[in-house]
């Protein structure tokens, strides 16, 4: 029992339930989760400022002080990693080019297996910029737009055809011609035809991101919520998480916090156990929640009328999302780099060549 906590009378809303409760002690998991996201944009700025002085060394004709690649870059090429993973699957030898593309892809995988979709929630640079984006319209606006339920439902399923369109088009592909793709040119500096996606980009470009940034100002996480196939990807695989936010109904006052507080207006509400495809594991609703043990990120079963120590004893707390995190996502760097499977080998004398003329290099199909 926490020492924060005090009886007190909580008034829930809906309902109006009076009864004694107690109160939820203060909740530190979006401070421990903001720590985190902020720890993962700096590693990924680090990693992109690395890439970009290799690549403009290249661009230099090999002069001045030459960089390594940081094969950490291929966590931005996610279609690569599933290819390689097709071709992983399908051979059992692990690709050439882009391994570590698959071997953080699995990495994350396995955090949707065990810690529901908490790789977008707590760790992508893009899902935080989307979050920075809709508090700042909140915090300017006094509250963020609601998007219709029948255009909610209608939007979230453009990210499952854009994931559909992939998974179609690498499953067609034979594992022998997702090698050769990947060995050819366009395959080999994949990672540097995107950097010039953003570097030399365009007026229609410019006016997409723009559009994007501006309504993620307004609608919660929009890129997350309607066109991100990588999260989808996510979202699926953690459907058999045993980990899910678990909702004491007995406990529960109706307040309704929980669901104002949840960035993908999900009815936290009205649900015991949150089964979603779009619960990042936030844990934004828990924060939320003004009664002691309603709403926890928990392993099953729920709590027994009987066995409450139990109950407590299967609550994942951040600190503990925070160590499984961090270890899928070292111990998948250390089993590649270990193996030899973390950095792509191609001579320098292929990149020369290549990457300053990467815009002369087009797309195979
Ligand atoms: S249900 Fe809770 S943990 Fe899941 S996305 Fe909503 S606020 Fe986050
Ligand atoms: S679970 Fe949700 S509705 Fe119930 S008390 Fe907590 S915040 Fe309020």
């Amino acid at each position: 029992m926490s020492t924060h906590a005090a009886n007190s009378i909580v008034p829930g809303h809906e309902k109006g339930k009076r009864k004694l409760v107690r109160r939820a002690a203060p909740d530190e998991s979006q401070r421990i989760r903001h720590v985190v996201q902020g720890v993962f944009v700096a590693l990924n700025v680090w990693i992109g400022a690395q890439f970009v002085a290799w690549v403009r060394w290249f661009e230099r004709g090999g002069h001045g002080w030459a960089m390594s690649r940081p094969a950490g870059v291929e966590g931005w090429l996610p279609i690569a990693g599933l290819m390689n993973l097709k071709y992983l699957l399908v051979t059992g030898r692990a690709p050439a080019v882009h391994p570590a593309a698959m071997f953080l892809l699995i990495g994350f995988l396995l955090m949707s297996v065990l810690m529901k979709k908490a790789f977008c929630g707590w760790l992508c640079p893009v899902g935080t910029f989307s979050e920075m984006l809709w508090k700042a319209g909140q915090r300017v606006f006094g509250r963020n737009l609601e998007v219709p339920k029948w255009l909610d439902h209608q939007l979230r399923g453009l990210k499952y055809l854009l994931l559909g369109f992939f998974v179609f088009v690498i499953a067609w592909m034979p594992a022998e011609a997702l090698k050769d793709f990947m060995a050819g040119p366009y395959g080999t500096i994949a990672d540097v035809k995107m950097l010039d996606f953003f570097r030399g980009i365009g007026v229609v470009g410019i006016a997409v991101i723009g559009w994007l940034v501006l309504l993620s100002v307004f609608i919660k996480n929009l890129w997350c919520r309607y066109l991100c196939p990588y999260g989808v990807l996510m979202g699926l695989v953690s459907l058999v998480s045993p980990v899910k936010i678990r909702r004491d109904a007995e406990a529960c006052i109706d307040c309704g916090k929980c669901s104002r507080a949840c960035p993908s207006q999900l009815r936290v509400d009205k649900l015991v156990q949150i089964r979603s495809v779009e619960c990042t594991a936030c844990m934004a609703c828990v924060a939320s929640c003004p009664v002691e043990n309603a709403l926890q990120l928990a392993l099953p079963p729920r709590k027994a009328e009987t066995a409450v120590a139990r109950w407590r004893g299967l609550v994942v707390r951040p600190p503990a999302v925070v160590a499984i995190l961090a270890a899928i996502f070292l111990g998948v760097v250390l089993v590649a780099r270990m193996t030899g499977h973390w950095q792509t080998h191609v001579p320098r004398d292929v990149y020369m060549q290549l990457v300053p003329h990467a815009n002369e290099v087009s797309h195979p199909m």
